[in-house]
């Protein structure tokens, strides 16, 4: 009888590992929630309204013990007004963050790009470059660099060309402001052609490869969508979920300056639309429920969770057998 029960027990125990392990593994975040999370954290940061989630005690052991799971990879630029994290409003374990000088995508960055894209499998890869910024301001107007510096800015190189064949006439301020833009381009055109594993994951649709700008006065985040040419940079593949409307949609701002300028001033991505600043609370909610503190891991169900429902399921059957299917040995 005492044999009868603990297999009984057992089988009921192990239901949910078979469950859990054929679980789909893709990230439970999409790539719109995703991007709609880097937005609002931002909107908040620039409002001056940040609610610094994620940094907690529990939060550090959550990922400690759970393993981290972050939603986005961004390869920002090492500029010490681009604090990541903080721009965006987010905590440990939400950002899988590369800083390098000049936000440029070379092998080490590529590499690292592919560890957070293909093996933290996050639903985000964002470019994000910046105002004022050195790195590309030294190429533009042709700097002495020293050490190691000259091999660093040479893949800023290709895009500050192309910034002076597009604007010849260009003064200085207008060619950094258009060469900061190629340069985030060429990043993402970088990592596309050179990134096998990133560029199968963006066909799929499992991850939305943006690029974006950040002001470094007003604190602003500006996503500028899709590489414009990126059904070509993958080869004629259209990404599955999205990308596409996002390249059409930014195509002219990125190559037409008139366009770029009309951009500008309306930096208004559909995600940073006004109404955004009304559900600012509502979607911080939505978007904490997605990444919480309760479930922010890989299958997105908790080893803690896991232990307290197996005790749990172990304590029902024990319950179950005493009083309902064996009555009379009460
Ligand atoms: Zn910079």
């Amino acid at each position: 009888m005492f044999a009868k029960r603990l297999i009984l027990i057992l089988l009921l125990a192990l239901t949910p590992i078979f469950a859990f392990a054929s679980s789909n593994a893709d990230h439970p975040v999409s790539p719109e929630m995703g991007l709609q999370m880097l937005t609002e954290g931002n909107l908040r940061y620039s409002l001056g309204q940040s609610t610094h989630p994620n940094i907690s005690f529990s939060r550090r052991l959550l990922t400690t013990t759970e393993g981290q799971a972050p939603y986005a990879t961004v390869i920002a630029c090492s500029d010490s007004r681009v604090p990541v994290e903080i721009l965006f409003d987010q905590g440990v374990g939400d950002l899988f963050v590369i800083k390098v000088a000049g936000n440029v995508a070379d092998t080490d960055e590529i590499g690292s790009a592919e560890y957070g894209v293909d093996h933290l499998g996050t639903p985000v890869l964002m470019v994000l470059g910046h105002t004022y910024c050195g790195a590309v301001t030294a190429v533009t107007t042709g700097a002495e660099v020293h050490g190691s510096i000259p091999k660093l800015v040479d893949n800023i190189i290709p895009a500050v060309e192309k910034a002076k064949l597009a604007l010849p006439n260009a003064e200085k301020t207008e060619l950094i402001t258009k060469a900061t833009d190629e340069n985030i381009w060429q990043a993402i055109e970088d990592i596309l052609t050179k990134s096998h594993a990133i560029a199968e994951r963006a066909i799929a649709g499992k991850v939305v490869v943006v690029g974006a700008k950040y002001d470094i006065l007003s604190g602003k985040v500006e996503i500028l969508g899709s590489h414009p040419r990126q059904t070509e940079l993958l080869g004629g593949a259209t990404p599955a979920v999205h990308g596409a409307g996002h390249a059409e949609e930014h195509a002219e701002p990125a190559h037409a300056e008139a366009a770029k300028d009309a951009h500008a001033e309306k930096p208004a991505d559909a995600t940073h639309a006004e109404p955004a600043v009304e559900k600012t609370a509502e979607g911080h909610d939505q978007a904490q429920a997605a990444h919480g503190e309760e479930k922010p891991a890989s299958g997105g169900f908790g080893f803690f969770s896991f232990i307290i429902f197996v005790l749990l399921l172990i304590g029902a059957v024990i319950v179950l057998d005493k009083k309902i299917l064996n009555p009379e040995e009460k």
